[in-house]
């Protein structure tokens, strides 16, 4: 059995949704029965961010169909029906098992042979494995991952059957410090163990990690750091005990295990060039094979910002905006689609907090604003740090900004605005960032461009400006109005 298609899209998450609207927006003149995406997930692409913040909210937030791609955008809401409307074919709970790039055909786990002309793969990552790093119990009743909808049910199945219980979450990571912060919302008390020396090393200083360690431990999380989970004792099915590296061992009535994600590669190993873990793409997000394109977890794209830098980005605007880049390269036929031009950004969402991050977190790092947690602090903190690199901004972080604060840093980021003495941005801060961003955009609109390309400074800030608080207002409605208690609307 076997079916042909112009475009295929080889998974369904966050990428592959983001790329079919672009793909109907592209193809206003009807595209119906082009285009196929391939899922093993049994439901149609959804934000998958909403996994560890609305979704765990204990009065059961945020629910499909409402976090469907593109939700997240606060654009179209791409229901079974959407994709039906626009002639889509959704093969969902279907595992392509292999993949012929030379003979341009997948195989299915249904026996399906399918055919495309030019192949987008958005297989995105796998979380990490207990037994990958030497561990056991992946496999126990009451070991939670989260990477998928069904992960994220059985994590809300098991911390319902132990209220008051105990937990242990193993990584100090985003998934680890969002789940925890889940946790604690439904009356679950948290150990967190991390080898490292602070939560999130790779992007927070020690400044910023121990703001956000102490925030947690008023919640009541304990923080374990400098070992690891060395094996977890079973029984019946189910975890008792986390033993420590050290000899410590902690009860437990749930586990959840947050250790990193490995990018789904392995249908291309040996047919597609890799690099830093992913399938290796142009500016346009092409493989070493003309015909097949590679778009957010998986792919490792060269970052103009960062001097094309190849980066592999695990993070949902990347997926976002390089998949929109891949169709719009792919359905060009004239070849004049440039390189992507992505400016790195992340951001999180726990209990009453909010930060954003845009750029590299390389050079050193000036911090700003009250970094001195007290139980007694304000309840709507706002720090931040500046990474400053050859004598530029390369990277700004910011917890409890404004929209126009998280504008003004990420237009800082975008133009690497110019520090020529790091004191003076030490002692003004945010209001440094602020007030360049005011006199380059007035020295814009006088005539002046930016140092970040040809486009007028102004163009670009109303740009991102727009981007910025549509991506806000998306956030805010699924996470803030539906989940009060783990993330706060901060507009
Ligand atoms: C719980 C959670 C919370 C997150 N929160 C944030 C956040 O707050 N901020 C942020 O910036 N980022 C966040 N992220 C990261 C963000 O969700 C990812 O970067 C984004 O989902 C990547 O999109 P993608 O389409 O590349 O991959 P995915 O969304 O993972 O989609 C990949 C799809 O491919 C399917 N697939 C894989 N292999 C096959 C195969 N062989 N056959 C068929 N289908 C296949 C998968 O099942 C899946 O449907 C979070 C991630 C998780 C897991």
């Amino acid at each position: 059995m076997g079916r042909a298609f112009a475009y295929v899209i080889l998974g369904g998450g966050v990428a592959a949704g983001y790329a079919a609207l672009e793909f109907v927006r592209r193809r206003s003149d009807g595209a119906a029965g082009e285009l196929c995406i391939i899922s093993d997930e049994t439901v149609a692409p959804y934000e998958r961010p909403a996994l560890s913040k609305g979704y765990l909210s204990p009065e059961g937030g945020a629910r499909l169909p409402a976090f469907h791609t593109c939700a997240g955008a606060n654009d179209q809401l791409l229901t079974n029906n959407w994709y039906r409307e626009h002639g889509i074919e959704l093969i969902l709970g279907t595992k392509v098992i292999s993949v012929d790039v030379r003979r341009k055909t997948l195989f299915t786990s249904a026996g399906e042979t399918i055919s495309y002309a030019t192949l987008i793969v958005a297989t995105g990552a796998r979380a990490l494995k207990l037994e990958e790093i030497g561990g056991n119990g992946s496999d126990a009743e009451n070991v939670c991952y989260l990477r998928n909808l069904e992960d994220a049910d059985k994590l809300i199945r098991v911390m319902r059957s132990c209220p008051g219980g105990d937990a242990v979450v193993i990584g100090g990571g985003y998934i680890g410090m969002e789940c925890a912060a889940a946790l604690v919302a439904n009356n679950i008390k948290v150990t967190i163990v991390f080898p490292g020396k602070h939560c999130m090393e790779n992007l927070f200083t020690p400044k910023i990690a121990e703001f956000y360690e102490n925030y947690y431990a008023s919640k009541g999380v304990t923080f374990i750091k400098g070992t690891v989970v060395s094996s977890l004792a079973i029984s019946s099915g189910k975890v008792t005990t986390a033993i420590l590296r050290d000899g410590r061992r902690l009860p437990a009535d749930m586990v959840v295990v947050g250790i990193g994600a490995r990018a789904n590669t392995a249908l291309f190993e040996g047919q597609l060039v890799m690099e830093k873990g992913g399938i290796k793409v142009s500016g346009q997000m092409r493989t070493s094979d003309a015909s097949v394109y590679a778009v957010g977890d998986v792919a490792a794209f060269p970052v103009k910002l960062l001097g094309a830098e190849v980066r592999r980005l695990e993070h949902v605007d990347c997926a976002r905006r390089t998949a929109r880049h891949a169709v719009a390269a792919a359905l060009d036929s004239s070849g004049a689609t440039g390189d992507i031009d992505y400016l790195p950004f992340f951001y999180s969402r726990v209990f009453a907090l909010s930060w954003k991050f845009y750029g590299d977190n390389t050079g050193k790092a000036v911090h700003f604003g009250d970094l001195d947690f007290s139980a007694s602090s304000s309840s709507k903190p706002k720090f931040g740090a500046l990474w400053v690199s050859a004598g530029r901004i390369a990277g700004a972080f910011l917890e409890g900004g404004s929209p126009e604060e998280y504008e003004a840093i990420a237009h800082a980021v975008r133009r690497g605005t110019a520090v020529p003495d790091v004191a003076v941005l030490a002692r003004q801060g945010l209001a440094f960032i602020v007030q360049e961003g005011q006199s380059g955009a007035a020295r814009s609109r006088s005539g002046g461009l930016c140092g970040c390309g040809n486009t007028p400074s102004y163009a670009w800030h109303a740009t991102v400006g727009v981007a910025a608080a549509v991506s806000i207002a998306a956030f805010a409605y699924w996470y803030g109005w539906k989940a009060p208690y783990l993330a706060k609307r901060d507009f």
